[in-house]
């Protein structure tokens, strides 16, 4: 029997940039049931950091990590492209990008086929580009993070899924593979079993809903340097491009299909309509789909995170429901889930741009 002040379940990004600071403060442990971290919904990202989706809170706490962000991002332009009948939608985030100060200019058809040679006309009528957007290094994330706990005495234990869990006194005792672990603080952070691990230790389920999301990658056209090409997407439904090393192109069509926590895997047909999206708005011919993979990005009802303590079970805290925007709200997500979960005052940045802990409470969620 190992014990720690909190144990932490779920080695993603949202677990490990949690206990990292925690281990400050507190002896931490991380359970993770597979052989390694990120092997979910972290490890199957394309780690980019942008404001070209979430809801306001959700970009309120994107811009309050980037500038943390940056240690683990280069500056990589995200290009967000709008048809003629899709103004509209550009001209409402082109007031995102005032809000958040980003640097960003708007263009035409010229500039953006400047940047993306293989865009039609008529798919980059109007164009937003944002000059401050971040490719992430999301594995170099992850392992400062594992780093950071282990600095502070802590420990991340893999193949240690969590089997069972139980309220001793005053502390849980949760069991493993790996061994069995006892803490007065426990925090669900198991991304798509979120609810699963809820229903295993007795607290009423936030109804997380997984939803899959599907990438494809596929060579990039004979002789074409794209290893500059912009994060490039469509500000309504279509698809996103992107380059992955010199010679090959990523892309998705942004599905978002309801699914069990499961190992996910690219179904053929999403394949093929991301290949279709790309194909419809440019001109790449996808003659061959060189690899592919599908993650789950977990929502709740309202699409905002929940973070904080169950009102139902002492010693039980939420830090899930990180959506499409794990990374990128990290660091922000991790300072609210530790005041949580050491019972500090809600980070003052935070409380300045508007946030709350009732904002991201399992209460309004009826847990
Ligand atoms: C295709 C795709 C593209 C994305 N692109 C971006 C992007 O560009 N930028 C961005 O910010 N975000 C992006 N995201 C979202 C981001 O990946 C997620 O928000 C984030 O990874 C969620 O982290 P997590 O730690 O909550 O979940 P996970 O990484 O899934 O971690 C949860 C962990 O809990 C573990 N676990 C579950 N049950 C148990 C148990 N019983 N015992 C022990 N361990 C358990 C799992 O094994 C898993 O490792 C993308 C997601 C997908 C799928």
């Amino acid at each position: 029997m190992q014990s720690a002040d909190v144990v932490v379940i779920g080695g993603g990004i949202a677990g490990l940039s949690l206990a990292a600071r925690l281990a400050a403060h507190a002896k931490v442990v991380v359970l993770e049931g597979e052989s390694a971290p990120g092997y979910h919904a972290s490890g199957r990202s394309v780690a980019f950091a942008h404001y070209g989706l979430g809801n306001v809170p959700v970009r309120d706490l994107t811009a309050l990590s980037m500038a943390e962000l940056a240690a683990h991002g280069s500056v990589h332009a995200a290009l967000h492209i709008a048809s003629a009948g899709e103004i509209a939608a550009l001209d409402a985030l082109e007031d995102v990008h005032r809000h958040y100060a980003c640097d960003y200019s708007r263009a035409g058809p010229e500039e953006a086929r400047g940047l993306v040679p293989v865009l039609k006309p008529e798919a980059c009528a109007a164009v937003l580009i944002d000059h401050s957007s971040l490719k992430l290094d999301t594995h170099a994330m992850l392992q400062a993070c594992v780093a950071g706990v282990r600095a502070g005495g802590g420990a991340v234990v893999t193949g240690a899924r969590v089997q069972s869990i139980a309220r001793e006194g005053a502390a849980w005792r949760v069991e493993t593979p790996a061994g069995s672990f006892t803490a007065p603080l426990l925090v669900n952070a198991a991304g798509a079993w979120a609810d699963v691990i809820a229903q295993l230790a007795g607290v009423r389920p936030v109804g997380i809903e997984p939803r899959r999301r599907t990438v494809i990658s596929f060579p990039a056209p004979e002789g074409e340097d794209v290893h500059a090409w912009p994060f490039t997407k469509t500000v309504g439904e279509g698809f996103y491009l992107l380059p992955e090393g010199r010679g090959q192109l990523l892309a998705s069509s942004m599905d978002q299909t309801p699914s069990k926590p499961c190992d996910a895997a690219a179904e053929e047909l999403d394949k093929a309509i991301a290949a279709d999206r790309v194909e419809q708005a440019t001109t790449l011919p996808i003659r061959r789909i060189s690899h592919s993979w599908a993650g789950l990005r977990s929502f709740v009802a309202d699409e905002l995170p929940v973070i904080g303590a169950a009102a139902d079970v002492p010693g039980f805290v939420w830090c899930a429901g990180q959506g499409g925007a794990g990374f990128q709200t990290a660091p922000a997500l991790s300072r609210i889930a530790a005041a949580a979960v050491l019972g500090q005052p809600f980070p003052e940045d935070a409380g300045a741009a508007g946030l709350s802990f009732a904002m991201f409470s399992p209460a309004r969620l009826g847990a």
